[in-house]
């Protein structure tokens, strides 16, 4: 099968990360998990005391930066400079965070670029919001992967277990609608893309579905 970078985009909680790996482990790919770069910015800035429409503070914390993902026994990691963030970005107050810092243009710019410049190795799977609408409109397969707000949120509540559901669920429609209705980059499925519902689905059978269409277009 010749290498492919695939893309999976849809709302928190739809199941990209456990789907992501699924098929990444069956297909040998690695999955770049791009929320975590947006968390990451957000966690700088919170810890740098700026605030999430600071444009000028936003871009030299950018531009200060050094993100990089790496491999170990934990799993895939996020460094910043030398130091493992992977852990501090997960809090329910960067979560929120980073929805608002994701809409300022000169955090899109940068990472923007961080993120095309890891994709230029294939046989990755970059999982986010906006992989096949704007980051890799040329991607080779684009799925959008979603799910009713119940769901995802139940899922994010039994992963979590940090925050009562109720809160889960409102943070969840914030966040959404947030990321849905920004100018620059909207949450939205690819022209191209194959939209698959999990409401009703188990995660296996979503990355089975997934699978099955990969393969087809090697047919
Ligand atoms: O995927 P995750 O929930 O970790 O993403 C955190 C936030 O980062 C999202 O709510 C969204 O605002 C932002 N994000 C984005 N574009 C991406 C990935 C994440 O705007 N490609």
């Amino acid at each position: 099968m010749k290498p492919l970078l695939i893309t999976i985009d849809g709302p928190a909680g739809a199941g990209k990360t456990s789907v992501s790996r699924m098929l990444a482990a069956r297909l040998g790919y690695k999955v770049v998990d791009t929320g975590a770069l947006y968390r990451a910015v957000a966690y700088h800035a919170k810890s740098a005391g700026l605030q999430p429409d600071d444009d000028n503070g936003l871009e030299k914390l950018c531009n200060s930066l050094n993100l990089k993902f790496i491999q170990n026994e934990k799993g895939q990691r996020l460094l910043s400079g030398e130091s493992d963030i992977s852990d501090k970005i997960r809090t329910p107050e960067i979560t929120m965070l980073s929805s608002a810092v994701s809409a300022r243009p000169v955090v899109r710019t940068y990472l923007l670029k961080i993120q095309r410049e890891i994709g230029r190795e294939k046989r990755l799977i970059f999982e986010g919001r906006d992989m096949g609408t704007v980051v890799f409109p040329d991607a080779d397969v684009k799925f959008f992967l979603t799910a009713s707000l119940k769901t995802r949120s139940l899922r994010r509540y039994q992963e979590l277990a940090s925050q009562p559901l109720e809160a889960v669920a409102e943070d969840m429609k914030r966040r959404d609608s947030n990321d849905t209705n920004r100018t620059l980059s909207p949450l939205q499925p690819a022209q191209d893309a194959v939209i698959i519902d999990s409401t009703d689905l188990s995660l296996e059978a979503v990355a089975e579905k997934m699978l099955s269409y990969i393969n087809a277009l090697n047919e």
